[in-house]
């Protein structure tokens, strides 16, 4: 028993064992600094509120490691960008369906430019013959060219008119 008390004696006061518990000494010290500073880079990319980046930051660096794997647990899901980013989608999609309506045959959501129903083939609105532009159902005429259905318009001279005439004198 005595020579193994004097082995390990012999290893744990040998410089070489000192510098091995150096060198680990320092891997976790290293490992401990880059996790607090993971948790500030990390937190920052989730969390709004500067108060709680710090907490989680606090929390890494009195609490080595474990402070890292509580913070990893309770960080928000998904980062800040990408929360703006969906909430830019869903208000974009609510304003897309403020303006949609719905197809008095069938209820098909439509937009306010069709001039037809995709669904039913209802004709929703009229296009004016002359100037091909889409006409909302109560205009009597179209009011970007003037063309007015109810009106015929006599169709003004041709050269061959005018020529039938002078001819005629
Ligand atoms: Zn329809
Ligand atoms: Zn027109």
């Amino acid at each position: 028993m005595d020579s193994l008390f004097e082995t390990i004696n012999k290893i744990i006061s040998s410089p070489l064992w000192t510098l091995a518990l150096y060198v680990l000494a320092f891997c976790l010290v290293g490992l401990w600094l880059a996790l607090i500073f993971w948790t500030f880079k990390d937190a920052r990319k989730r969390i709004d509120d500067p108060i709680i980046v710090g907490v989680a930051v606090l929390t890494s660096l009195v609490l080595p490691y474990m402070g890292t794997v509580i913070y990893a647990i309770l960080r928000p899901a998904e980062y800040l960008a990408e929360t703006r980013e969906r909430e830019l989608e869903v208000r974009a999609m609510e304003q897309e369906l403020q303006i949609m309506r719905a197809c008095p045959s069938c209820g098909e959501l439509i937009r306010p430019e069709y001039v037809a129903c995709p669904n039913c083939r209802r004709t929703l609105r009229s296009i004016c013959p002359a100037c091909e532009r889409v006409q909302e159902p109560g205009w009597k005429l179209c009011p970007y060219c003037g063309h007015d259905p109810r009106v015929k318009r006599v169709a003004p001279p041709t050269d061959e008119d005018t020529q039938f005439w002078v001819a005629e004198d």
